[in-house]
C-alpha cells in the first residue's frame, strides 16, 4: 500500500520509497533540556509517533534515533546569548549535569504518558563529542569554515552553493534582505557556529579540548554528527518542528552534503506548531503550559493526544481549554462505548470485514498521516451495526496506530476497583522496562502483587488484574 508524505524539500506530497527495502529510518530533533518541554514541543512528538506508528502498521522495520541536546543550543540563533542549559543551571542553582538528567528523566515521563513508542536509541550530545569535533574537521579541511577570534569556528554558507534550498531562501534574497552588522566578524548574515570557545573570563561548566581551542559544540552540528553516526550517510526521514526548516534544518544539510558528497535526507517531515492564545506558544510568557499541569487539571496525556489527532499535523493548532473539553468528553464517549463492546463480545471475529475495514483506515493515515480521517472511520464502526467481535478487533488496530488506549481505558472503567496508587505503580514499572531498569521494574512489579494485583505486559502496554 502506498504511503504518502508531505516532503518540505519538494513541496509536495510524495510516495515514500525506502532506502532498504522494507525498512525505514527516522532521526528526529529531540528537547533541549533545560526546562520543561511545553505542551507544543509534545505535540512534535506525538505527530512523530504517529508516523512512525503509521510505518510499523505497513510492516516496516523502524530505526529512530532521537537526540538529546543538552550542551550548545544558545538562546539566540544568531549564536549570540547565553547557553540555555548554563541559564537552566543558573536559574536552578543546580549543575548543568544535575539539570540535564532531570530534565531529561521529566521528558521520558512526559512521553511514555502520551503513550509515544521509545526511540531506537535516544543520543545526548555530550556523548559525542569527538563525533561532532571529527565533523568540524572535515569541513575545515574540505575549505567551509573560518575562524573568528574569540568567539568560535563559523560555517562560511557562501561556499555551499545549495545552502537555503529547504527553506526556499536564495542566498543573493538572504543578502539583499538582511540589515546586519557584521560587527561580530561574520563573513555572511547566515553563517553559524560549529566550534564556540570558552569564554576567557569565566570557566563553562562544560567544555572541551578540540583542535581549534577549549570550547563546545555548536547546536546544529550535534544533529548531523549523531545522525552520521547512528544511521549512515543516507537517511530515509528527517524531521523536526517546522522552525526548524530555515535554519536548523537548512545548516544540517550544510554540514553534511558537502562531507558526504551526496543528497543526505530523502524526505523532510515537519510538524507545525501548538500556539496559544497570544500567538506563540513560550516557557517565559504566561502560564507554562505542561502536561503535568494538563494533568493537575484533570486531562489525561490521552485525552491531550487525542485532542491531537483531531487535526492534520501540518495545521497550526491552537490551544484552548475549551476545545480540550471538547476532545475530553469525545475520547470519554468513545471509550464508554468501547466498554459496551468488550462486555458483549466474545472471541471470534469476522476476518473478511476486519481486513476490509483495516485496509481503509490504513489507507487514510498513509495519506499524509491522516489521523483526522481515520477517527472519523472509528465513529463510523462504532456507530455501525457490525458484531462486537469485529468491532472489538479493529478497536484494537486503531490503539496500534493511534496509541490512545481506548481498550485499556474502557477495561480500567470496567474494572473501577483498581486503585490509583497501583496504577501509577504499573506506570512506573513500564517506564522501567522501557528504560531497560529490569531490577527496579521487578521490585515495582513484586510492589503491585504485595497490594493483591498483578501486571500482564501485552505487545504495547500492559494489562492490571486483581488477584483473585
Ligand atoms: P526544543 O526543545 O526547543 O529544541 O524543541 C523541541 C521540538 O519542539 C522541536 O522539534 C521544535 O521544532 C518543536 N517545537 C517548538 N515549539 C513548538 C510549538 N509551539 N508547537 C509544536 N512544536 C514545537
Ligand atoms: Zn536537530
Amino acid at each position: 500500500m502506498d504511503i504518502k508524505l508531505y516532503n518540505t524539500m519538494s513541496r509536495s506530497i510524495e510516495t515514500f520509497k525506502p532506502i532498504n527495502e522494507g525498512e525505514v529510518s527516522i532521526y528526529t530533533c529531540g528537547p533541549t533540556v533545560y526546562h520543561f518541554a511545553h505542551i507544543g514541543n509534545l505535540r512534535t512528538y506525538v505527530s512523530q509517533d504517529i508516523m512512525k506508528r503509521m510505518f510499523l502498521a505497513n510492516g516496516y522495520k523502524v530505526k529512530h534515533i532521537m537526540n538529546i541536546t543538552d550542551v550548545g543550543h544558545l538562546t539566540s540563533d544568531g549564536d549570540t546569548g547565553e547557553d540555555k542549559m548554563e541559564k537552566g543551571s543558573k536559574r536552578e542553582g543546580r549543575s548543568v549535569w544535575d539539570i540535564a538528567k532531570y530534565y531529561t528523566d521529566i521528558f521520558m515521563n512526559d512521553i511514555s504518558d502520551l503513550n509515544i513508542l521509545s526511540a531506537t536509541k535516544y543520543t545526548p550530545a555530550t556523548q559525542y563529542i569527538q563525533e561532532q569535533i571529527d565533523l568540524v574537521k572535515k569541513l575545515e579541511d574540505r575549505g567551509y569554515t573560518y575562524k573568528i577570534e574569540n568567539d568560535g569556528i563559523y560555517y562560511d554558507t557562501s561556499k555551499f552553493a545549495d545552502y537555503g534550498k529547504l527553506g526556499g531562501q536564495n542566498l543573493d534574497e538572504l543578502k539583499a534582505g538582511a540589515r546586519v552588522d557584521f560587527s561580530n566578524g561574520k563573513k555572511n548574515i547566515a553563517d553559524f557556529a560549529l566550534w564556540k570557545f570558552s569564554p576567557t573570563n569565566e570557566k563553562r561548566q562544560m567544555e572541551w579540548d578540540s583542535p581549534w581551542g577549549i570550547g563546545f559544540p555548536g547546536w546544529h552540528i550535534e544533529c548531523s554528527a549523531m545522525c552520521l553516526s547512528e544511521i549512515g550517510d543516507r537517511l530515509d526521514i528527517h524531521s523536526g518542528g517546522v522552525d526548524h526548516i530555515k535554519v536548523h534544518h537548512t545548516n544540517e544539510i550544510a554540514q553534511v552534503e558537502p562531507v558526504v558528497g551526496h543528497k543526505w535526507v530523502n524526505y523532510w517531515v515537519h510538524m507545525e506548531f501548538l500556539n496559544d492564545v497570544s500567538g506563540k506558544m513560550s516557557k517565559s510568557n504566561g502560564e507554562f503550559l505542561t502536561l503535568s499541569l494538563l494533568k493537575e487539571k484533570g486531562y489525561s496525556a490521552l485525552v491531550y493526544r487525542y485532542f491531537l489527532l483531531l487535526a492534520s499535523y501540518r495545521t497550526q493548532l491552537t490551544f484552548s481549554y475549551e476545545l480540550l473539553d471538547g476532545a475530553k468528553k469525545s475520547y470519554e464517549n468513545i471509550v464508554k462505548k468501547v466498554a459496551d463492546i468488550i462486555k458483549s463480545s466474545t472471541k471470534d471475529y469476522d476476518k473478511f470485514v476486519f481486513e476490509e475495514w483495516k485496509t481503509k483506515i490504513l489507507e487514510t493515515l498513509n495519506n499524509d498521516l491522516n489521523t483526522a480521517g481515520s477517527i472519523v472511520i472509528l465513529q463510523d464502526i462504532l456507530k455501525s451495526d457490525m458484531d462486537a467481535n469485529t468491532k472489538l478487533k479493529l478497536i484494537e488496530f486503531f490503539d496500534e496506530i493511534l496509541g490512545l488506549e481506548f481498550i485499556d481505558s474502557a477495561k480500567s472503567l470496567l474494572n473501577v476497583n483498581i486503585p490509583d496508587n497501583i496504577k501509577e505503580l504499573a506506570k512506573l514499572r513500564w517506564f522501567a522496562k522501557q528504560n531497560k531498569d529490569y531490577a527496579k521494574a521487578d521490585e515495582l512489579k513484586q510492589q503491585i502483587i504485595n497490594h493483591g494485583f498483578q501486571v500482564e505486559d501485552k505487545k504495547d502496554g500492559f494489562d492490571i488484574k486483581k488477584i483473585s
